[in-house]
């Protein structure tokens, strides 16, 4: 019996593309790390490169190319009118790795800190509370029976009602709609699922229960592989107003530095530095090449790296390092100092200057 499940069930992630993919070989490391019996399934689609899909290879038992308009059937065209909900749909496609006989969906931004295979007892729909609203689950972590009924009902589900929050958690919610009533053993407990911001709503149960955690979530806008991480100090600089713990940045930065980040094929970052892609895939690329920077990551380059990343979320410093003046100072000198022609390169992708 205990051979076959740990062939027949799998713990299924995803990725859109190689920032996202990030994510999942961290949380890869994070299973085989506490020492999981049970198979790892990565959904890919077309935005992962080649190179980091041969990396998420060497780690997972299986990588999937799923394609949101393949599902053949006539909900297709109803949701080439639907391009909002697409990685929504990607997501659904778990449902459909019928060669498992139970699986673990896990996003992308969560981190397994302990032994987490005791889930396979579970049934379908189980998942833990949602922080922001308990009576949903959080749809970043769930015990599903991989199904293609299953997946075409929910297609089909999703077309006609939508989701309330415009994303898979409230369409999952809205679905499986007993998981807050019908039977408390599909209630995950909490600590299956702790948002990184879980200390800051309730910070005497957060360090009663700290120790029971076993995954951590990080959900929101800013992720951990946004932060800048210095490599003589060994440690993560939290961005402002993100409220992740610095602890659980840190558990997920270390991991990634042991087991990834070593592995990581510098033509990621040829790649975009050629492509001029800044916006997040480059990440990827910068983060690939750190030991080649070999100082001042936490320099010039990371600061900019970062202030992009915030001024994109809206999130500008606007009494700081964004203030008009800084920013016109800025002009003026790329008005009088045109980039070299022909070097392709942007002001971040450009090796930062030796320090000391
Ligand atoms: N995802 C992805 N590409 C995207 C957005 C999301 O691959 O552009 C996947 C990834 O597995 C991610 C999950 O969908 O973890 C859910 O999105 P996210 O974790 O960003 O949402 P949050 O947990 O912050 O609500
Ligand atoms: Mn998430």
């Amino acid at each position: 019996m205990g051979e076959g499940r740990e062939q027949n069930e799998a713990f299924v992630t995803l990725a859109t593309n190689d920032t996202y993919a990030l994510g999942c070989l961290v949380l890869g490391s994070s299973l085989r790390r506490v020492g999981t019996t049970r198979q790892l399934a990565v959904m890919v689609t077309s935005g992962v490169s080649q190179s980091m899909r041969q990396q998420l290879g060497g780690l997972f038992n299986q990588v999937v190319e799923v394609n949101v308009l393949d599902s053949s059937d006539t909900c297709n065209l109803e949701l080439l009118g639907r391009p909002d909900l697409s990685v929504t749909f990607t997501k659904f496609h778990c449902w459909r790795l019928t060669q498992y006989q139970k699986c673990v969906f896990m996003d992308a931004d969560t981190l397994v800190v302990q032994n987490v295979d005791e889930l396979f007892d579970r049934e379908e729909l189980s998942a833990a509370p949602d922080a922001g609203w308990p009576d949903c689950f959080n749809s970043g972590v769930f015990v599903y029976v991989p199904s293609e009924q299953t997946y075409r009902n929910l297609l089909s589900f999703a077309v006609t009602g939508g989701s309330f929050d415009g994303g898979d958690q409230g369409l999952l919610n809205l679905y499986f709609n007993k998981w807050a009533t019908e039977d408390i053993g599909k209630h995950l407990p909490f600590t299956f699922n702790v948002v990184s911001q879980a200390f800051y709503s309730y910070l005497p149960a957060f360090k009663q229960f700290y120790d029971n955690i076993k995954v951590v979530h990080f959900i929101g806008a800013v992720k951990p592989w946004h932060h800048a991480y210095n490599t003589a100090s060994r440690t993560v600089t939290q961005l402002p107003g993100t409220g992740h713990s610095q602890q659980f940045l840190q558990m997920w930065w270390n991991i990634f530095m042991d087991s990834v980040q070593p592995n990581l094929d510098p033509q990621l970052y040829e790649s975009s530095v050629v492509s001029q892609n800044l916006s997040c895939s480059g990440i990827a690329g910068d983060l690939a090449n750190m030991s080649l920077e070999r100082s001042g990551e936490d320099g010039a380059m990371r600061d900019d790296r970062e202030r992009k990343l915030q001024w994109e979320q809206g999130q500008a410093d606007y009494m700081g390092v964004d203030r008009f003046d800084n920013i016109k100072a800025r002009l003026d000198e790329k008005i009088a100092q045109p980039t070299p022609s022909g070097s392709g390169k942007a002001p971040e992708d450009q090796p930062p200057p030796p320090s000391e």
